[in-house]
């Protein structure tokens, strides 16, 4: 028996699980070979102490922490997609509460005419009215910026 093969046997020898006559020639080759016998010794006393230890319960927020550890080691590139989400959620609703804010500034200046009369609110009146120029304002100047620089190609 060969070194090699002396080597491959160690974790069925340990395990008992090895044929007789393996065993024998194992067992007669590391008496021959203190190289063999000096790993197969590491070997055992290695298997041995691991499985000495036991089982050791993670803490409950094991997972969590490494989540947040690898997120911040890797820049947001792995588990940060919980982060993604809540900021780009927030911009999103952020987003669409001014749209929808403007909007109903919009209406609310367009109807300001015909409102005016029926309910006589002064103070319901000061905002739309700014409001409303501000939000019709934004819009019309950028598509003139668009057409200046569609223009330029040519
Ligand atoms: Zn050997």
């Amino acid at each position: 028996m060969d070194h090699e093969r002396a080597r491959s046997l160690f974790i069925e020898y340990r395990d008992e699980e090895l044929a007789q006559e393996l065993r024998f020639e194992l067992e007669e080759h590391l008496r021959t070979c203190p190289d063999c016998r000096r790993d197969w010794e590491a070997y055992n006393e290695t298997v041995t102490g691991v499985s000495a230890l036991g089982r050791v319960k993670p803490p409950r927020d094991f997972v969590q922490k490494i989540e947040r550890k690898i997120g911040r080691r890797s820049a947001g590139r792995f588990f940060g997609a919980r982060n993604e989400f809540n900021l780009s959620f927030a911009l999103v609703s952020f987003v669409l509460i001014v749209f929808f804010l403007l909007a109903y500034l919009f209406i609310a200046s367009g109807r300001e005419v015909r409102v005016i009369p029926r309910a006589g609110g002064g103070d319901t009146e000061a905002g739309p009215v700014t409001g409303g120029d501000t939000a019709s304002g934004g819009p019309r100047r950028e598509p003139s910026r668009l057409e200046e620089g569609g223009t330029e190609p040519r």
